[in-house]
């Protein structure tokens, strides 16, 4: 494997030449059993209002703390772990520990909220409602402090279903939200089909917004962000970087925003500052 080296709580992120077949197969097979061994670990990265800025809540980012090839990123080892059911137990422990987390950081009181990505096969699983209740119940997380993040392949994959669990979900009070929204082939006909409670805008339109933006960057975020609103969604805007977006974000009315700029996604001591009283203002240095 050649990896590209990062500084700090960044993740490994593999080259493009590690499709190899032989390379990915035995990653594969470490895959198996990795949660047993104590390899996952969960980041977390801050979401905040607009304006303070004002700390929300945290989505739980997985990482493969892997023993000789360093952190693995998400975007690498989900997919393989998706094709091997090993999602299920990755699925079930990242559910359990976030929700922990947020009981650790008295998240009801604070009135915080913890997002959990779902991966497909984890959602179409008939279990799925009843997993995500027992998780809850375990830890004593209420409800109201969890946020699940579905993307939109995910719920097209079978509407129907996807429909009673969202359904099921916000009877017991789960939050549900909309991830990467606008990369998908059908995302005006999924708004139209589920009722989300949040949406998040990805972070391919924040990149173009620049001050030479073009009026149809802004334009389609505006429009994106108004439509949220029109339906009761809350709108967090993914991939903030740099406080000139911040600033036109603003302009445009969006509730939150989640990025670099505030926040990257920290280990559990270095996130466990960004909770009101115990340490940095969001946006003051701190260290990568
Ligand atoms: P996502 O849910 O859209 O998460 C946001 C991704 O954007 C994260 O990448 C985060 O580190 C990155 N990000 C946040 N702010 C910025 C920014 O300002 N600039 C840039 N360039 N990137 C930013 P990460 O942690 O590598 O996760 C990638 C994807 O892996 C996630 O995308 C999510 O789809 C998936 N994932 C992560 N954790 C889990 C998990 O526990 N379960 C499942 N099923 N999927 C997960
Ligand atoms: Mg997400
Ligand atoms: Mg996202
Ligand atoms: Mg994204």
């Amino acid at each position: 494997y050649r990896v590209k080296h990062a500084g700090g709580n960044q993740v490994l992120h593999f080259e493009a030449d590690m499709g190899e077949a032989a390379e990915r197969r035995a990653l594969e097979r470490e895959l198996r059993g990795v949660h047993e061994r104590g390899e996952l670990r969960l980041h977390y990265q801050g979401r905040f209002a607009l304006g303070g800025p004002r700390l929300v809540g945290f989505e739980a980012l997985l990482r493969w703390d892997h023993p000789t090839r360093g952190l693995i990123s998400p975007a690498v080892f989900i997919p393989m772990a998706e094709e091997s059911r090993a999602i299920l137990p990755i699925g079930a422990w990242v559910l359990r520990e976030a929700c922990a987390q947020a009981v650790r950081w008295r998240f009801a009181e604070r009135g915080l909220c913890m997002s959990v990505n779902v991966s497909p096969m984890q959602f179409e699983q008939p279990t799925f409602v009843g997993d995500v209740q027992g998780a809850l119940r375990e830890t004593g997380l209420p409800a109201g402090q969890l946020v699940l993040e579905l993307t939109e392949s995910l719920v097209m994959r079978d509407l129907t279903q996807a429909l009673g669990h969202i359904r099921a979900l916000k009877a017991l009070g789960v939050q549900v939200a909309i991830d990467d929204f606008g990369t998908g082939y059908s995302s005006l006909s999924v708004l139209q089909a589920l009722p989300f409670d949040q949406l998040k805008i990805d972070r391919s339109f924040t990149s173009h917004l620049t001050t030479s933006a073009s009026q149809r960057v802004t334009a389609l975020l505006s429009a994106m962000i108004q439509l949220a609103h029109t339906l009761d969604m809350t709108v967090t805007v993914e991939g903030v970087e740099d406080d000139t977006q911040r600033r036109l974000l603003t302009g445009l009315g969006c509730d939150h925003v989640q990025g670099f700029l505030l926040a990257r996604p920290l280990p559990e001591a270095q996130a466990q500052a960004l909770l009101p009283g115990e340490g940095l203002p969001p946006g003051s240095p701190r260290p990568s």
